[in-house]
């Protein structure tokens, strides 16, 4: 299988090609900027020294500071790390917000350890990275297997190495805080209402009655669950649900506020008692209206994409398909909504966060979700006007709509020298 950087630069080029991008702002954006790997040390509950590795990929600035996630998981690697920077970088263009891209992580296995240990491993991570990231410069946030307490491990570390006066004008170092350390109110669900949003407006462009709708989901954690508990509301019947612990189906339909509760009680949706263990091949094959991809990348293949039964595929997920699962969604008539502007829920309330925090004001929840709508929907007004005039896959079309976007800035600001 290629790495999903490649991935990231086949689609890349297919875009470039379409707009005849400028030949060295393609030489530009093909490469990331700067590549942090740093060996760790971190002591462990019973007294040994462990040594982890961690990563900071900073693709790209030129929009504004760094922005991306942060990742603790098994496959953490220099690869996927560029791949997951690049799609920042993309998807902030999208949908207009003042950021660059960047992503890290840690390769671990969080379950592995105790929560002490975690937090000395995420304390010890943030301060190894030392001025790698900083409130005006690369701001991380929570992604696969972190969440609002990495974010305050992160900031109190960081305050905490910086003189006391400076504290208080630093906390935006971190998006995804919890509520009381400075977070905004609606940044827990808004990848999930972002991705709500955009199927609301797919539905309602194509005459789909959500009422009648049905949904599957791939991944049960910050985004898939968000995504599940939002879609409800608005009608439409959760029918499969897969995890890192397999996968239950009900024709009848799955309470995801249910499922949400049983998988905070047990850590999976494994014999969740209300709907039937299904395989992995029975999941995808689940006939629905939506599949929601919300777990890890490349889940849809040459081997897998074929298996489908959907009209739309809402990517939740960052990479979920493969430049061959594209190519067979498209062969096989099915609508996409790609990662780069589908999951831009997430930095969009980031960068609400970092507003508040700047002007030191917080915003009630209306304010954020309107704020959140108006703007991915702009973002999807601007994909679906590329697709229309350039005749091409909503993933190209949010591709020409970024890089359109960053060779502007380019082409204004010159090269320095
Ligand atoms: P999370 O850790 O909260 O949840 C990850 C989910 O994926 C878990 O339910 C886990 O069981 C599941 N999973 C892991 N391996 C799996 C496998 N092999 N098969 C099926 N399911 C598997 O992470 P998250 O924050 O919800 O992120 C999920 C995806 O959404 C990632 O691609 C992430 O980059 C992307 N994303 C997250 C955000 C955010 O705000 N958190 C924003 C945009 C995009």
């Amino acid at each position: 299988m290629a790495g999903v950087y490649e991935t990231v630069l086949g689609q890349f080029e297919r875009a470039a090609d379409l707009v005849e991008l400028d030949p060295s702002v393609r030489k530009i954006l093909r490469h990331t900027m700067n590549e942090v790997v740093i060996h760790f040390p971190v002591r462990m509950d019973d007294g040994r020294i462990e040594i982890f590795t961690g990563y900071r990929v900073q693709h790209n600035d030129v929009l504004g500071p760094f922005k991306g996630g942060l990742r603790f998981h098994p496959a953490v690697d220099i690869d996927e790390v560029r791949a997951l920077a690049a799609w920042m970088t993309w998807k902030t263009a999208v949908v207009d917000v003042p950021f660059g891209g960047a992503k890290g992580g840690i390769q671990c296995a969080p379950a592995a350890f105790s929560r002490t240990e975690i937090e000395r491993i995420t304390r010890r991570f943030a301060f190894s990275l030392g001025c790698t990231i900083g409130p005006e410069y690369d701001i991380p946030a929570p992604d696969v297997n972190t969440n609002a307490q990495t974010m305050a491990w992160i900031l109190d570390t960081y305050l905490s190495t910086m003189p006391p006066q400076e504290r208080n004008r630093a906390i935006h170092v971190v998006t995804g805080k919890p509520i009381e350390a400075g977070g905004s109110q609606g940044r827990d669900k808004a990848t999930g209402q972002g991705i709500a949003y955009c199927i609301e407006q797919w539905a309602s462009d194509r005459g789909v009655d959500l009422g009648q709708a049905t949904y599957t989901v791939q991944g049960f954690g910050n985004v898939g669950s968000w995504a599940a508990r939002l879609l409800e509301p608005l009608g439409a019947t959760l029918l499969a649900v897969e995890d890192h612990t397999g996968a239950v189906a009900n024709a009848d339909g799955i309470d995801p506020e249910a499922l949400a509760e049983h998988v905070a009680a047990t850590g999976g949706v494994a014999r969740y008692p209300d709907a039937d263990a299904v395989d992995h091949r029975a999941f995808l094959s689940t006939e629905a209206t939506v599949f929601v991809p919300a777990a890890l990348e490349n889940q849809l293949t040459a081997r897998t994409a074929p298996l489908l039964d959907v009209r739309l595929v809402a990517e939740g997920a960052n990479g979920p398909t493969d430049l061959d699962g594209d190519r067979i969604l498209a062969e096989k008539g099915i609508d996409l909504l790609p990662d780069i502007l589908c999951n831009a829920g997430g930095v969009i309330v980031s960068y609400f966060e970092w507003l508040q925090n700047k002007r030191s004001e917080f915003w009630d929840l209306s304010e954020v979700d309107g704020k959140l709508r108006r703007r991915i929907l702009a973002g999807y007004d601007r994909v679906r006007d590329a697709a229309d005039t350039y005749d091409v896959d909503w993933r190209t079309a949010a591709y020409i709509v970024a890089l359109k976007r960053l060779e502007k800035v380019y082409k204004r600001r010159g090269i320095f020298p």
